[in-house]
């Protein structure tokens, strides 16, 4: 993978993390409406921390933000682009299409059979 490549691939997982955290605001909008006169809940809302308010989001919209900022690590670690599980090279047309993703093909497809 080349220094384009991996720019590219960080603008999307910065893209995908933004909409995800965004949907997560939204959520929280959504609660807090009903209790808007309740003056306590100011609070409570101002001390949520980001970790509290992904409770809100949907089961796979967290898998999804924490292989984003795993990915994102990896990238400042320069090890994006390897497969977690045989340490293979991902193809770049894989990481293009979704750049969070932790396996290469081949494990992934392993990983779903064993699902069936
Ligand atoms: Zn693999």
């Amino acid at each position: 993978m080349n220094k384009k490549d991996l720019a590219e691939i960080k603008k999307l997982l910065i893209e995908k993390k933004a909409e995800l955290l965004n949907k997560t605001n939204n959520v929280q909008r959504d609660i807090n409406s009903d209790d808007i006169n309740v003056g306590d809940e100011i609070d409570t809302a101002s001390q949520n921390s980001d970790k509290e308010m992904l409770f809100e989001l949907a089961a796979g919209d967290k898998i999804t933000l924490n292989a984003v900022n795993d990915a994102l690590a990896k990238i400042e670690k320069n090890t994006y682009g390897t497969c977690e599980d045989c340490d293979e090279k991902i193809s770049v047309e894989r990481v293009k299409a979704i750049p969070w993703t932790r396996y290469c093909i081949k494990c992934q497809e392993e990983a779903e059979n064993s699902k069936r």
